[in-house]
């Protein structure tokens, strides 16, 4: 039995040293040390030994133990090093290789030329005013002059929820919250940009979804001139100071009287050409003065008060300054388009 047992370690220690990797390892471990293992069966026959051999027998088949184990254990050691260092050799950091750019984002087209608008109004001194997309029937048109059965308020232009909930046609309503809440108590100077949304087919220049971006200003003594003031610091700093304004007359509802306002074409400086349809003039936006009902409504009293509103279209200013030649170009996301208006 104890010459078996030596055959058995030296066998063992010969598989240990042959394996070469930690699979072939374990097989071995496995095979000489495990429960079925050589090994166990020597010492499950040690009962059939004579008392004085049973020990000898279990101390040797013992240490046989130890060191087939203590030979895998050290052998798996030296194999997982050599693993390691080979690992690393392949995987060489060559620290001289150039580092790879992180790829940055920018504020998208849309969203600069809104917060530019901002800019310029918040430094005429009105202040930011947003509002819900959802809106009610009273805000969205009734509170701005715009009673039911009003042709301008035609059930196709709108995307109705319920008879009474409809999403905004325009960001008026945000105009006539604000003044709701201040009662008439005291003056206000506000712009509210924000998304709208009309019935509309998509197209070059149609988008059922777009953005508005409207302004009010009501105090006592507030003048026509007022308001061709601040549009012309607007159209200067827009686009150009040598850009002239003309107000046309025209007819809004909530404003009375009501002109829409054109700067002069940048591209033939008022001579006509293809961009400004040979007229030398550009449509920007629509403005007037607040119809006293809509003042009234909003518990101002039109004898007091009296106040400005103008609505622009930021895509519109965008496409006008930047050369955009379809409104979609600003809700597709394609980043090439975007990229180009980055600033670094
Ligand atoms: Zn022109």
């Amino acid at each position: 039995m104890k010459d078996q047992l030596q055959a058995l370690e030296k066998e063992a220690l010969q598989k240990v040293e042959d394996a070469s990797s930690l699979k072939e390892l374990q097989d071995v471990r496995v095979a000489y040390l495990g429960k079925k293992g050589p090994i166990t069966e020597v010492l499950k026959g040690m009962g059939k030994l004579s008392k004085e051999e049973r020990p000898v027998i279990g101390e040797l088949a013992n240490k046989v133990r130890g060191q087939v184990a203590e030979a895998i254990d050290s052998k798996k050691a030296g194999i997982e090093a050599a693993e390691l260092e080979k690992q690393l050799a392949e995987e060489t950091i060559d620290v001289t290789l150039p580092g790879r750019p992180v790829p940055t984002g920018g504020p998208h087209l849309l969203t600069s030329i809104v917060e530019e608008i901002e800019d310029l109004f918040i430094g005429m001194g009105f202040e930011v005013r947003e509002g819900p997309e959802v809106e009610t029937d009273y805000y969205n048109f009734e509170a701005l002059n715009l009673p039911k059965g009003h042709p301008a308020r035609d059930m196709q232009d709108s995307f109705y929820i319920t008879d009474d909930i409809l999403l905004r046609t325009h960001t008026s309503p945000v105009q006539a919250r604000t003044m709701n809440m201040i009662k008439g108590e005291r003056p206000v100077k506000m712009i509210c940009p924000g998304k709208v949304y009309r019935r509309d087919t998509d197209d070059a220049t149609h988008s059922h979804q777009f953005t508005q971006i409207e302004g009010l200003y009501v105090d006592k003594h507030v003048r026509m001139s007022d308001l061709k003031g601040v549009l012309d610091r607007f159209a200067k700093q827009m686009f150009g100071e040598d850009r002239e304004i003309r107000l046309r007359p025209s007819f809004f509802p909530f404003t009375e009287p009501s002109v829409e306002m054109d700067i002069s074409c940048k591209v033939c400086n008022g001579k006509g050409c293809s961009v400004c349809k040979k007229t030398g003039w550009i449509e920007i936006l629509g403005a007037g003065m607040v119809h006293p009902r809509v003042l009234e409504m909003a518990g101002y009293d039109p004898k007091e008060y009296s106040g400005f509103a103008f609505g622009m279209g930021p895509e519109r200013i965008a496409m006008l300054k930047y050369g955009v030649d379809d409104i979609r170009h600003f809700y597709t996301n394609d980043i090439r388009f975007l990229k180009q208006y980055h600033q670094a």
